[in-house]
């Protein structure tokens, strides 16, 4: 994902009004459950805050930030569970001198990994922050932190990406349209899942299966034929359950003619002829039939005869509900 995509959003937006207002915070936490959106926010955050003119990207200044080497801006991944001692070493560099002029930046992406010792000794950095020093905390969720941190941190949502954003995204990045927009469809809004969708074109099969086969599927003599099919094989029966939900999501959303955005914008996938076999009530029952579906699987029951009673129930829910 390209950072300058990042200058959209509120998050971003917000942040901006402080560095613009010589009103920047000392505590930030940016949220959001995209890892890749996380991470090209606080490149992006700390580029504007150190670069004379906010954030342009190109001049060295902003370049020496994104190659993380800029020596008042340190970045740490909190990937495995940080110990106090780490935290310790951390806060200490915080009173160390500003080397390059300014303000010192300490940007840590994963903070759900710090513990509540951890978080509680950041916590007193926070309260008696030095000046001239601001913490960014990502993180996925902000139940994961103490009250206590966040109630100080100023809070930055980064909200999830349209479809058609991540379309745009991933085709400037050289992914080919039709990939593009099935990884879209998948990624509920998340970059780093359609990201790791797109360069993966086993997905992209599976979903072009998953897609006929709800096609196609008009009785109950198919399911036979059907069930051998590997997108129904154990280490692939969950992501065939996702994309049906997606699938059938569009399908309710098509036949209740609600007003909302559709995830497949691929128009060489033939939603419409699915949407005339389903009512709206019958849509909804079908993706229900999957939510049971993820419960069986959840109770080891093989896949096999939790997909032969999938397709049943979603003939069912197809017939029954006109
Ligand atoms: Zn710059």
């Amino acid at each position: 994902m390209r950072i300058a995509k990042l200058a959209d959003t509120a998050a971003y937006k917000s942040l901006k009004k402080d560095i613009e207002s010589g009103m920047i915070g000392h505590a930030y936490m940016v949220i959001s459950p995209d890892g890749v959106a996380r991470k090209q926010f606080l490149k992006l955050a700390a580029a504007s805050i150190m670069c004379d003119k906010g954030g342009c990207l190109a001049c060295s200044l902003c370049k020496r930030v994104l190659e993380r080497n800029h020596l008042d801006v340190k970045f740490y991944d909190i990937t495995t569970k940080m110990t106090v001692e780490q935290a310790i070493s951390i806060i200490e560099d915080t009173h160390t001198a500003i080397l390059e002029g300014g303000r010192k930046l300490y940007l840590l992406d994963n903070c759900e990994n710090m513990d509540l010792r951890v978080q509680n000794k950041f916590l007193k950095t926070y309260e008696e922050p030095n000046p001239n020093v601001t913490i960014f905390m990502a993180v996925t969720n902000e139940n994961s932190m103490l009250r206590t941190i966040n109630s100080r941190a100023k809070k930055l949502y980064i909200n999830p990406f349209s479809s058609e954003e991540l379309v745009q995204e991933l085709m400037s990045l050289g992914v080919d349209k039709k990939s593009a927009e099935i990884a879209a469809a998948y990624s509920q809004g998340s970059m780093e899942k359609a990201e790791k969708m797109a360069e993966n074109s086993e997905y992209q099969e599976l979903f072009s299966i998953v897609f006929d086969i709800l096609l196609s599927l008009k009785n109950s003599k198919q399911i036979v034929d059907f069930l051998p099919n590997r997108i129904f094989d154990k280490e692939n029966i969950n992501t065939t359950l996702d994309f049906m939900e997606i699938i059938l999501s569009d399908v309710l959303i098509l036949s209740s003619k609600a007003e909302i955005g559709l995830k497949i914008i691929n128009r060489d996938f033939d939603l419409e002829t699915i949407a005339e076999g389903f009512s709206a009530a019958g849509a909804a029952m079908a993706i229900l039939a999957i939510n049971e579906a993820r419960t069986r699987l959840y109770y080891n029951i093989n896949a096999v005869s939790v997909t032969e009673r999938l397709l049943f129930d979603i003939l069912e829910a197809r017939y029954k509900w006109q």
